[in-house]
C-alpha cells in the first residue's frame, strides 16, 4: 500500500517570531524561508499580515521570492484581515489563506462574547469567502483542545462543506495528553462525515512539555499536516519542535509508516541559523540539535561506541548535518575559496555583500589563526541581521582592572536620514562597575533613550583561545523588547556592537510608528 504523506508546516516565521524578542527584520525573514525551502518544509507560514505594515511586507515578499513551497499567511475570520492576508500572499507560487477562529466555550464567551451559532456562521462565511480568491485555504479551531467535541465536530464539517481543505486542531494552550489528543484526532475522523475531503493539521503547544508527543500521537491517529517550528521557538513554551517531528518519523520509519520531504541534513544548518537570527539560543542538551546531543561522555557508552556505534547511537550526527570538520580558512586564503566556502555553506549573496564580507574577513583572519565555519556565518549574519544602521560605532577604548575604576570612552556617529546629510559625530565617556557597563553607559549617555538592559550573554562562536566572542542580547525600549547581536574577538567590542545594534532596531521601529 502507498505510504500517506505528512505535509511539515513551519510556523517558524510567524508563531516562533511571536517569542519575546525573537523580531527578525526582512533580510533575515528572507535568509530563513530560504534555508526552509533547502530543508523541504512544504508550506511556510510567512506572518500574520494584517498585524503590522513589517508582516505584511514580509509575506508578500515570501510570497514572490520562495518557488517551492507554499506560503500561508494567517487572518482572522473577517472580510478585512482575509482580504489583506491574499494581497500579501497572492504573489506566491502556491498561495494559502490560514483563518482562525476560536471554537472554546472560554474563548466564545469570554474573549470573542458571541455564541456557539454565531461562531459556526463566521467560520463558514470567512472560508466561503477565502475561498472566493484562494483555492487553499486553511481553517484552524483555536483552543481545540479545551473545545466541546460535538461542537468541534460541526465546526469541521461545516468549514469542509465551506470549502476548507485543511482543517487545524490547536491544542493553543498546550492543555492535551498525548493519548488524549490522538483520542481526539481519531473521534474526529470517526464523527465528521465529510473527513476524507480535508486533511486533518495539529498544531501543538509546549506548555507541559508534550508537543512533540501530542503531534506524534496525532500523526498515529490520522492527522496528516503537523505544524511546527525550528528548534520549538513560539509563544511562551514554544511550539513543536520540527526537528524532534522529522528524526522521530526517520528514525522509527516502520512504527509511523508515513513519507514526509524533510531533508534531515539540512537540520543542523536550520536550527543554527534561527538561533543566530532570532538570539533564542539552543539549549546543550536539546534533543537533535543541542551541543551536546551526540556527545558520549561516558567510558561504558564510549567504549560501546568503538566497537559499534548502534550500541549508543540511534542515529549519525550525519544524517541531521552535523558538520564532520569545522576547520577551514586562514590568513592566507583567498576570494575565490571564502566566496566557495559561503556558497556551500548554503548562502547565496550578491558580488557588493560578498567583496564587503571579503574585507571583514580579512580584518578577522588577521587578528585570529583560523576561521571556522561558525566564525564566517556570525560575520555574514552581523552583516544581514544590522539593517538600516542609525548610530554607527567608530571608536571605543575601555580600561579595567584591580584597583583601577572600570571606565569607557565611546564615539558614536548618527546618521538620522541615511546619507543624505553628513553624519554627526558624539561622544561620551563614563565609569561603571565593569569595562561592558562602563561602555553601556557611555552609549546611553550619547543616544539619550530610555533603554533598559534585560538579558545579556556572551559565548565563543568556534573553538581556540582566539575565538570570536558573540554576545547576544534583549534591551526594552518603550515596552518593545529588542534584540542585538555582535561579534569580535574583543568581547568589548562585541558588547558594544549588540548594544547598538538593539538600540538601531528599536530606533528604527519607534521612528517608523511615529512616522506613520
Ligand atoms: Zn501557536
Amino acid at each position: 500500500m502507498e505510504k500517506d504523506t505528512v505535509i511539515f508546516f513551519d510556523t517558524t516565521l510567524r508563531d516562533g517570531e511571536q517569542s519575546p524578542g525573537a523580531s527578525m527584520n526582512l533580510k533575515e525573514k528572507l535568509l530563513v524561508a530560504n534555508q526552509l525551502t533547502a530543508l523541504g518544509v512544504d508550506v511556510i507560514e510567512a506572518g500574520f499580515p494584517i498585524s503590522s505594515q513589517g508582516d505584511f511586507e514580509a509575506v508578500k515578499t515570501i510570497s514572490q521570492q520562495i518557488k517551492t513551497s507554499s506560503i500561508a499567511g494567517l487572518c482572522r475570520a473577517s472580510e478585512k484581515d482575509i482580504t489583506t492576508c491574499w494581497n500579501a500572499v497572492k504573489y506566491a507560487k502556491k498561495p494559502r489563506i490560514h483563518i482562525f477562529l476560536a471554537t472554546s466555550d472560554l474563548h466564545i464567551e469570554k474573549k470573542l462574547k458571541k455564541t456557539r451559532t454565531q461562531i459556526l456562521d463566521m467560520a463558514v462565511k470567512a472560508i466561503k469567502y477565502g475561498k472566493s480568491l484562494c483555492k487553499d485555504v486553511e481553517f484552524s479551531a483555536e483552543d481545540a483542545g479545551r473545545s466541546d467535541m460535538d461542537f468541534l465536530c460541526k465546526v469541521v464539517e461545516a468549514v469542509i462543506d465551506a470549502g476548507a481543505t485543511i482543517v487545524n486542531i490547536p491544542d493553543t494552550v498546550g492543555h492535551t495528553t498525548p493519548i488524549e489528543f490522538g483520542k481526539k484526532i481519531a473521534e474526529i475522523r470517526r464523527r465528521v462525515p465529510n473527513i476524507s475531503k480535508a486533511i486533518i493539521s495539529v498544531h501543538c503547544h509546549n506548555d507541559l512539555g508534550l508537543a512533540v508527543a501530542n503531534s506524534l500521537s496525532a500523526i498515529e491517529n490520522g492527522a496528516r499536516q503537523i505544524e511546527c517550528t525550528i528548534n520549538g521557538i513560539g509563544e511562551r513554551a514554544g511550539n513543536a519542535s520540527l526537528e524532534e517531528i522529522a528524526m522521530t518519523l526517520k528514525v522509527r520509519p516502520h512504527y509511523y509508516n508515513v513519507k514526509h520531504s524533510i531533508k534531515t541534513n539540512e537540520l543542523y544548518n536550520t536550527s543554527k541559523l534561527v538561533s543566530r537570527l532570532t538570539g533564542i539560543l539552543v539549549q546543550v542538551n536539546k534533543a537533535i540539535v543541542g551541543a551536546n546531543a551526540f556527545a558520549h561522555e561516558s567510558g561504558i557508552h564510549q567504549d560501546g561506541i568503538l566497537k559499534a556505534r548502534a550500541t549508543y547511537e540511534i542515529m549519525s550526527p550525519a544524517d541531521v548535518g552535523v558538520p564532520e570538520s569545522l576547520l577551514v580558512l586562514g590568513k592566507h586564503s583567498g576570494r575565490h575559496a571564502f566566496f566557495k566556502r559561503i556558497k556551500d555553506l548554503g548562502y547565496k549573496l550578491d558580488e557588493k555583500t560578498l567583496e564587503h564580507l571579503f574585507e571583514k574577513f580579512k580584518i578577522l583572519a588577521d587578528k585570529k589563526k583560523t576561521v571556522f565555519d561558525d566564525d564566517i556565518i556570525a560575520l555574514i549574519e552581523e552583516d544581514t541581521s544590522s539593517g538600516k544602521e542609525i548610530f554607527i560605532l567608530n571608536y571605543l577604548s575601555a580600561t579595567s582592572g584591580t584597583g583601577t575604576i572600570p571606565t569607557a570612552t565611546v564615539k558614536i556617529s548618527k546618521n538620522e536620514d541615511n546619507k543624505k546629510t553628513k553624519p554627526v559625530i558624539l561622544q561620551g565617556a563614563a565609569c561603571g562597575s565593569g569595562p561592558v557597563d562602563a561602555t553601556y553607559k557611555a552609549i546611553d549617555q550619547i543616544i539619550n533613550m530610555d533603554i533598559k538592559l534585560t538579558d545579556f550573554s556572551l559565548r565563543s562562536v568556534s573553538s581556540g583561545e582566539d575565538a570570536l566572542g558573540e554576545v547576544v542580547l534583549k534591551a526594552e525600549y518603550k515596552g518593545m523588547i529588542y534584540s542585538g547581536k555582535g561579534t569580535s574577538t574583543d568581547i568589548i567590542e562585541a558588547s558594544a556592537k549588540a548594544y547598538i545594534q538593539a538600540i538601531n532596531k528599536a530606533k528604527l521601529f519607534y521612528d517608523n510608528k511615529k512616522g506613520k
